[in-house]
């Protein structure tokens, strides 16, 4: 792993609880590094990580520091989500104008796995999420063609092809699993987005089922931490 130092990054207030998933935005590795490390950009941003299409990863601010990746950002209560967070950029352009993400390659999603795996085990955490978790009204990256199905399956993550049905409303089962539900339209797209993408994809109406499942997945979960 190659360590370039990116200036951007503060003190960490926080024990790191969450893994925050991004897309670049850019087409190369460089071009990332070069923005994540520019100090003299109007907002300068910064990562822990950034994983290029080969899966070459870089390492640009040590995880014991503040790195700024997520903005104005809310996860189970937490507000400063850049010092509970250990963010990882993933370069891929997103969807762009014609709205077609291109597909994470399968050694780029093996490196996300492997790192995103020990920084799950070097602090004792399970919650993986992506940016459009955290800021639901702001943010859609890493986006429908993220392969959440096949992380979990890895062991980073949660996923389950469920449904289920239930009685509490979508905005408590979305607060529950630790959603920012100020805008419940807003986190309800984040939640199919992650965990329900042939909502998005396909059409699939069953979105409450899905949300019942998952719901009940991470209380389980966290309830043997
Ligand atoms: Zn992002």
């Amino acid at each position: 792993m190659r360590f370039i130092q990116s200036p951007n990054h503060s003190e960490r207030t926080r024990p790191v609880s969450i893994v925050v998933l991004h897309y670049t935005e850019t087409p190369t590795l460089e071009r990332a590094v070069r923005i994540l490390t520019d100090p003299a950009l109007p907002h300068p941003v910064s990562s822990h990580y950034v994983v290029g299409l080969d899966g070459e990863v870089v390492q640009l601010v040590p995880e014991d520091r503040r790195a700024r990746h997520a903005g104005v950002s809310f996860w189970r209560g937490e507000t400063d989500v850049n010092s509970a967070s250990v963010g990882i950029e993933i370069v891929n352009a997103g969807p762009g104008r014609a709205n077609s993400q291109p597909a994470y390659p399968d050694a780029q999603v093996a490196a996300v796995r492997d790192l995103c795996r020990g920084i799950m085990e070097r602090h004792a955490i399970t919650d993986v999420v992506g940016h459009s978790d955290v800021a639901p009204t702001r943010k859609v990256d890493p986006g429908a063609a993220f392969p959440w199905r096949r992380l979990a399956a890895e062991g980073v993550g949660l996923w389950t092809d469920r449904f289920e049905s239930g009685d509490a409303t979508d905005a408590d089962l979305l607060a529950s699993i630790g959603y920012d539900v100020s805008d419940p339209a807003a986190a309800l797209r984040a939640f199919r987005l992650h965990f329900y993408p042939e909502a998005i994809l396909a059409g699939g109406t069953h979105t409450h089922e899905r949300l019942v499942a998952v719901e009940r997945l991470f209380r389980e979960r966290r309830g043997r931490q």
